[in-house]
């Protein structure tokens, strides 16, 4: 008989983490997972290396979610980056910091590691997991949530919803979540790609692909009101913006925003005056030399000043006061108009999904339907690169399982 204490739909970070705590709250679990093994995306994490979480107080990681981050802050106290790390270091394969990045990967640098870990502990709490099954749809009679699959049909007294997105649906994330949870009577914020590159207007670095900076100044814009100022790396590629810093405040863009970066970690003010400075020291000096001291790649030198249409021998002396300005507004203010952001197919996750009014945060159970419970990134919480969405999905997963007792909802 197909009948279970708990059905756990999705066998990601979210559902793992709620199985694996349900399981020791004495419930009896299923997970069920579309793909033929669970974890499709852990493997893929950092690059298959598996950045689970980041360093931080939990009021820090709070901050990396924007302005949903408020609906994790009992996940994330009630199982912090701490107690994650711990977990790991328990169940026999501790975490690593590395130092530079903030960012925790397993000692072995192996998201197979994670996933075999994460199934051997599921296994040993006799979970019973069913892989290649596609819930189709989920309904609810009376105590009893009916679940069906395209050949069988389960019974239990909770579920958890836990099917991730949309973004990368080669790997098993199509969205289906959306569908049952807006079946069960849910409000779904419309999903969108969020962590893709960005596209912009009249891009003209598509011949210095593989060109990055560190530390850069990032600001997307909307009707002229700043909407984020942050730092981060920035790569660029053949068609767009890319790398840590881009991927984060892709997040933000709206129809219309635009996109505005420093390459150089100055102001206007301050390098304009740096310019004029040298001028009176060294006219003699050609401009390209004098922006070779900003530690700049000299295929972007060449190509910025081709942008000001500064020839490459013209001597500081030669430049004008319009073409100076022209050479330091890209330089420090390269404020381009968005076309796009890369697609969900591009996307590490998705924004918008399940409305978080409607769930509540301490438990995260439906506040619609009883005994429903949603979690990981169906939710419409998403956070920065860095190990912020993993750490996130398990949380919720752990405060979902932890929330669960036995027998049914009244
Ligand atoms: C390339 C890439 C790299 C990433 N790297 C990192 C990283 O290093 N660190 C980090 O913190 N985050 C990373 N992320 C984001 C992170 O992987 C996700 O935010 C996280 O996995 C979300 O967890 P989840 O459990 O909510 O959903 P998911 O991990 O997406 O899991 C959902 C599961 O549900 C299953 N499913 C969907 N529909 C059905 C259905 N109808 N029936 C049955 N099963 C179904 C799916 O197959 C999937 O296995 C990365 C994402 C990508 C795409």
């Amino acid at each position: 008989m197909n009948s279970f204490d708990l059905i756990v739909v999705g066998g990601g970070p979210a559902g793992i983490f709620t199985a694996i705590t349900a399981a020791e709250n004495n419930l009896k679990v299923a997970l069920l997972e579309k793909n033929k093994r669970i974890g499709n995306k852990i493997l893929i994490a950092g690059s298959g290396k598996c950045n689970l979480t980041h360093t931080g107080a939990t009021k820090e990681f709070l901050e990396k979610y924007g302005a949903n981050g408020k609906f994790l802050k009992e996940s994330l106290n009630k199982y912090s980056p701490e107690k994650f790390i711990e977990f790991f270091k328990k169940n026999g394969l501790p975490l690593i910091l590395v130092e530079e990045s903030g960012k925790y990967f397993p000692e072995t640098f192996s998201s197979l590691d994670v996933v075999n870990l994460l199934k051997l502990k599921l296994e040993k709490l006799k979970v019973t997991i069913v892989h290649n099954v596609k819930i189709e749809n989920i309904s609810k009679d009376g105590d009893e949530f009916i679940i069906n699959t395209e050949n069988e049909t389960y019974i239990c007294d909770k579920v958890a919803i836990a099917t991730g997105g949309k973004s990368y649906p080669g790997v098993g994330t199509t969205g289906d979540g959306y569908i049952m949870a807006k079946e069960l009577g849910h409000k779904i914020v419309p999903p969108a790609p969020a962590l893709a590159p960005i596209f912009v207007k009249d891009y003209m670095f598509e011949e210095l692909s593989g060109i990055s900076f560190q530390d850069t100044k990032i600001t997307i814009w909307k009707d002229n009101k700043k909407v984020i100022q942050n730092k981060g790396a920035v790569l660029l590629t053949h068609t767009n913006f890319s790398g840590p810093g881009i991927l984060d405040n892709s997040r933000y863009i709206e129809n219309g925003s635009s996109l505005e970066i420093n390459y150089i970690g100055k102001d206007y003010e301050f390098l304009n005056r740096e310019i004029i400075d040298e001028m009176n020291l060294d006219g003699k000096k050609t401009v390209k030399k004098v922006l070779g001291q900003y530690f700049l790649p000299e295929r972007f030198i060449r190509r910025i000043l081709t942008a000001a249409e500064v020839a490459e021998d013209l001597k500081l002396a030669q430049l004008s006061k319009e073409k100076r300005e022209i050479l330091v507004k890209l330089l420090t203010s390269n404020k381009m108009e968005i076309s796009k952001v890369g697609s969900f197919e591009t996307a590490m996750v998705t924004k918008g999904g399940v409305a978080l009014e409607e769930v509540n945060s301490k438990t995260m159970e439906s506040k619609k339907v009883p005994g429903l419970y949603l979690v990981g990134e169906i939710l419409d919480v998403d956070g920065d690169t860095g190990g912020y969405n993993i750490q996130a999905a398990c949380s919720m997963g752990v405060l979902a399982g932890k929330s669960m007792k036995r027998g049914k909802e009244k």
